[in-house]
């Protein structure tokens, strides 16, 4: 276990995993960008090719900017190992990969990620893997299904872009009773809010794109868990070559300092957003885990120790007044990305749910009309005043 272990998330975040990296007297984790590592002495070369010794042989295994990466959100999840991939959906797809067989059954919620709901409907069904997905949040549906018997129970929580809240370690136990895994993409919560193996889940999953980068300018995936667990997702990983790149794993080391005093300013920004629309006469309705009136807001106050950056919500003049609304705010940049630093804001049929056909996600629970707002650091005031503005341009149809 690091140096930092038990320590509080502020500190963890600037300084777990760097410390073995800093080559010559650096403060910075160099990047380093060689593909290769040399040895004269061809014992010592073998030790370090079978893992019996630390060191590198070549990029596509290990590298070790992207080590110091992977200690970093190891520490963070308080996981016992952790590797990375290219993106969250290579994280995603390997971890998928290693465990399941021809055969095997998954149980999922209808809400994950457009992505990983396409793995699900379209690529583990060619492999003759069973996928079940049940309706988000309606917990007794999940806990018959995964007491049918299954391999995996996939959870995705805070989901995107409905954020709906799914009770981690409910489904844990009767995951358990089954002697089924318990995989779940924290990418929402990031582990500032949300710590799943400390409710008992066997992996953690994370588009490192999103929050922990923070700043909209690298792709990466990563998996922590118990050691068995990740080398097994390691080494399918260092054979299908989904690896993080070492410029990417700085950009993302870099970016993860300041992961608690952005996730911290996005949330208060988060709730002050979500609780002015939901006064708002042109809006229809509001998701956001922290308001009261979200149906699994008890269960968020008790697994999370924030309810996060994301809100989505759905205006009353549907599609069209999207349409309207969306040219008119200047400060949000409309794209797919969220999590960074930029408040970010878009349909979900262009970004999250972009892979599905409108009837998907129709059967989704997704509105055509909804808005997925990803709240950045800007001042609150100035991010109110601009929703406000670009509301007023809105007509009521
Ligand atoms: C973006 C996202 C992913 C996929 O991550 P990429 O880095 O874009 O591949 C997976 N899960 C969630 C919740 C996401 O928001």
């Amino acid at each position: 276990m690091g140096a930092y272990e038990g320590m509080n998330k502020a500190t963890q975040v600037v300084w777990s995993g760097e410390k073995n990296y800093l080559a010559h007297g650096a403060t910075q984790v160099p990047v380093v960008h060689s593909v290769a590592y040399g040895y004269d002495d061809i014992d010592e070369w073998y030790e370090v090719a079978i893992g019996k010794r630390d060191g590198h042989i070549y990029g596509r295994n290990t590298n070790p900017t992207v080590q110091a990466f992977e200690e970093k959100v190891k520490e963070l999840e308080g996981a016992e190992a952790a590797t990375s991939c290219s993106t969250g959906m290579a994280a995603i797809s390997n971890a998928l990969m290693t465990v399941l067989r021809p055969g095997d059954r998954l149980v999922s919620i209808k809400d994950t990620y457009g992505g990983t709901n396409k793995i699900f409907s379209e690529f583990l069904p060619q492999l003759q893997i069973e996928v079940e997905l049940v309706e988000t949040g309606n917990h007794e549906q999940m806990e018959a299904e995964i007491e049918k018997g299954c391999r995996l129970v996939y959870l995705e929580t805070p989901t995107n872009p409905t954020v709906k809240i799914t009770d981690i370690r409910r489904i844990v136990q009767a995951a358990k009773q089954s002697g089924a895994l318990v995989f779940v993409d924290n990418t929402f919560a990031t582990p500032i809010n949300q710590n799943p193996l400390a409710l008992g889940a066997d992996l953690v999953i994370h588009s490192a794109t999103k929050f922990l980068g923070g700043h909209a300018d690298a792709l990466g995936g990563v998996v922590c868990g118990d050691r068995q667990l990740v080398e097994a997702i390691y080494h399918y990983r260092e054979i299908n070559g989904a690896s993080l790149d070492p410029m990417a794993a700085y950009l993302l080391l870099r970016g993860m300092k300041t992961l608690k005093l952005r996730v911290e300013k996005q949330q208060e920004n988060a709730l002050a957003v979500a609780r002015y629309l939901s006064e708002h006469e042109k809006v229809a309705s509001v998701y956001y885990p922290g308001l009261p009136t979200h149906p699994n807001h008890q269960i968020a106050r008790e697994q999370m120790s924030g309810f996060g950056g994301m809100l989505s919500f759905a205006l009353k003049g549907g599609l069209e007044a999207v349409r309207q609304f969306l040219p008119q705010l200047e400060i949000a940049h409309r794209a797919a990305n969220l999590g960074a630093v930029e408040t970010t804001v878009g349909p979900a049929r262009t970004t999250s749910h972009v892979e599905n056909t409108p009837e998907e996600r129709a059967a989704l629970g997704i509105p055509e009309g909804l808005v997925r707002y990803s709240a950045g650091i800007e001042d609150q005031g100035d991010l109110l005043a601009d929703l406000k503005q670009a509301l007023e341009a809105v007509n009521e149809g």
